[in-house]
């Protein structure tokens, strides 16, 4: 006898500074995809993907901020009811680094007490062949990241939305810290 796999839905929300690569991993992981030069996101972006895990399937419903970024403050009804959250940063940009732990803080202020989140360091591809040279793009060390997601317990990788680089691992690692559904 078979049983069907249970679904279970997943509020995802992301947050991080603009231009980090938000929009593209998400449509790297919608649609298989990257844009170069990809317009940024205006209005609200709203996408759903299923994603197998173990004998699951997740059904991501996810939510860009869609340039809310530029305030200092995020509507708390963004992160409202979210399960998960991928807080995005660029290796290459200290400044998103540090954008990223601001967000951290405010999700473990504001949003449900058993959110899931995932800190990613985006952008890999423009560092991947570099061996610490001077003259690297990287200016966000692996450790510095490793470190502060254990600090604030979350997941951690980094990726690249470009090369697909760690992009669908993100999700799976999620999907496998949601408890079933009732
Ligand atoms: P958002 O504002 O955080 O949603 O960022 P976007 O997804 O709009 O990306 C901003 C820019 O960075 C675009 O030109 C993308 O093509 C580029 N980008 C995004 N992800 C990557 C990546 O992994 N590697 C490289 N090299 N560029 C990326």
């Amino acid at each position: 006898m078979s049983f069907a796999p249970s679904t279970t839905s997943v509020k995802l929300v992301l947050l991080g500074e603009a231009a980090v690569g938000k929009s593209s991993l998400v449509l790297r992981f919608v649609s298989n995809d990257f844009q170069e030069n990809k317009e940024p996101t205006i209005g609200a972006a709203f996408l759903t993907q299923k994603c197998t895990v173990g004998d699951r399937t997740i059904k991501y419903e996810i939510w860009d901020t869609a340039g809310q970024e530029r305030f200092a403050s995020l509507a708390p009804m963004y992160y409202r009811n979210a399960q998960a959250a991928l807080v995005v940063y660029d290796i290459t940009k200290p400044a998103s680094f540090i954008k990223a732990r601001h967000w951290v803080k405010e999700l473990h202020e504001q949003a449900s007490k058993d959110i899931t989140i995932a800190l990613v360091g985006n952008k890999y591809d423009l560092v991947a062949d570099d061996n610490d040279s001077d003259d690297s793009l990287r200016k966000v060390s692996m450790e510095e990241g490793k470190a502060l997601a254990e600090e604030e317990g979350l997941l951690f990788f980094e990726t690249s939305a470009k090369s697909s680089h760690n992009v669908n691992e993100v999700f799976v690692a999620i999907g496998s810290k949601i408890p079933e559904a009732k």
